[in-house]
């Protein structure tokens, strides 16, 4: 990795740690979650980065995926254990990073810090050539010693320009893979820890969408939109708020999209038995020495 490269992952970081924690201090009873997105997204500009998708507040047993409607009406309410992702690209080089906090009670703190003790674990465990199933283990042996599961079915990925999801995924417990970090290589870690069963599903499809190809529809208007989406995006994930800023009838627009094959949705993910979920998350540059925390 060189330096340029370098310099953008680390601002790209410091800019996602900023705006998450300001948005921690907006989670409270009354506060529209809508409110929240806005905020994280315009602060991002603010500072010279760019979304690298649209903010998730995912609440109690949805451990990701949803994102406020333009529209949405939605408010935080006493009690809720609300995950807040966020990511920011510089120029393609992105940072990913979550936190959990409950809404004004104190009764999750312990399935709070099982996800992010379990982070700290491996943050201090990492070498360059380790296994990622070596940190799946971790993860995986901490959050049990605190009586929770892992979410077996969600991981963390490396990174590249423009990829959120690059070729690598760090599994939340041992799956036996032989992949393992280099030097050179960013990746976000994120430890999930439930009450539930561990696993999660798709069940509706969300506000979230992603290009999957250009595509034209004989429609100029529509392949107009598909070309702002491609250059603003780069088939990185979008809400519909997005689109709603740039295009009238923004939900039909998307809808015949979606009818055309050029976009999908992604499904909100809900805890299989309905435990609750905590989430904590990082990312990391692999460096000769160790790794470096962008998002700290
Ligand atoms: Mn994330
Ligand atoms: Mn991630």
């Amino acid at each position: 990795m060189n330096d340029d490269v370098k310099s953008k992952y680390l601002k790209a970081g410091s800019i996602a740690a900023k705006v998450r924690d300001q948005a921690v201090e907006m989670l409270k009873p009354g506060t529209l979650l809508l409110e929240v997105a806005e905020f994280v997204e315009t602060e991002i500009v603010k500072l010279g980065g760019k979304p690298a998708f649209p903010v998730n507040l995912a609440i109690d047993s949805i451990a990701a995926h949803y994102t406020p409607h333009s529209e949405d009406t939605l408010r935080f309410n006493p009690g809720e254990l609300v995950k807040l992702d966020l990511g920011v690209h510089v120029d393609g080089y992105i940072a990913d990073t979550a936190v959990t906090v409950e809404i004004a009670t104190n009764k999750w703190a312990d399935l709070i810090r099982a996800a992010s003790d379990s982070l700290d674990m491996v943050l201090d465990s990492i070498t360059p050539g380790i296994q990622v199933r070596t940190l799946g283990s971790i993860i995986e042996r901490t959050i049990h010693s605190r009586g929770f599961e892992p979410v077996s079915n969600l991981t963390g990925h490396s990174l590249e320009r423009f990829n959120l999801h690059a070729g690598v995924s760090i599994p939340n417990i041992d799956d036996e893979s032989i992949a393992d970090l280099k030097p050179g290589m960013a990746v976000a870690i994120e430890p999930f820890a439930t009450n539930g069963a561990g696993r999660v599903a798709g069940r509706k499809s969300g506000n979230i969408y992603k290009q999957l190809r250009v595509k034209e529809t004989n429609d100029s208007e529509l392949d107009a939109l598909v070309k702002e989406i491609h250059d603003e995006f780069h088939f990185m994930p979008f809400p519909e708020r997005w689109v709603a800023k740039r295009v009238e009838k923004s939900e039909k627009m998307l809808k015949r999209l979606l009818r055309h094959g050029i976009l999908a949705t992604y499904p909100i993910l809900s805890e299989i038995k309905g435990g609750m979920v905590s989430q904590s998350e990082h990312t990391i540059i692999i460096t000769s020495e160790g790794s470096i925390v962008t998002t700290r």
